[in-house]
């Protein structure tokens, strides 16, 4: 592993441990060059169903684009970077636990909608807006509307499809 100072290649060990109920293993490094301490972390890679989107193409499982999409309906919110990629994580393994080998677009949706609703609403709102391409005030509205009352319509849609 590359020394983030001094670029040297080689470092060793210092400790190693699972993080994450064991779905990381953490490990210190140092530099043999410069004796620098960084931290590295390693993650199996998880064999995820191709995303189907909504014109037919398929693309991989992204979790930074979810990340993404998921920072920004959060911004300005009291949600923690943690708490999104634990959310983000949280729908991969719902999705994976399907075991699906592809998946449409609109069930990640809906699961990373329901989780969103879960941990802040205003979060939801807003994602489920780009989401859903609202076309006009009204259509937000009703969602908000639907809010309020609290009416659960995000049903286990995956048994439909
Ligand atoms: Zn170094």
């Amino acid at each position: 592993m590359k020394c983030p100072v001094c670029g040297d290649l080689n470092s060793r060990v210092i400790n190693s441990r699972g993080v994450k109920d064991g779905a990381e293993i953490r490990r210190r490094r140092s530099c043999d060059a410069c004796s620098y301490r960084f931290t590295t972390y390693e993650r199996a890679e998880r064999a995820y169903p191709a995303v189907i989107k909504k014109d037919g193409r398929r693309e991989p499982w992204n979790r930074d684009k979810i990340l993404s999409g998921l920072s920004k309906a959060c911004e300005k919110r009291p949600i923690s970077i943690d708490e999104i990629e634990q959310l983000a994580d949280t729908v991969g393994i719902d999705i994976n636990a399907l075991g699906h080998a592809e998946i449409s677009s609109r069930i990640v949706g809906e699961h990373l909608m329901a989780h969103l609703r879960d941990l802040d609403e205003i979060a939801y709102v807003r994602f489920a807006s780009v989401y859903r391409s609202f076309k006009d005030i009204d259509e937000f509205m009703s969602e908000l509307t639907d809010l309020v009352k609290g009416r659960q319509e995000i049903d286990t849609q995956e048994e439909h499809d």
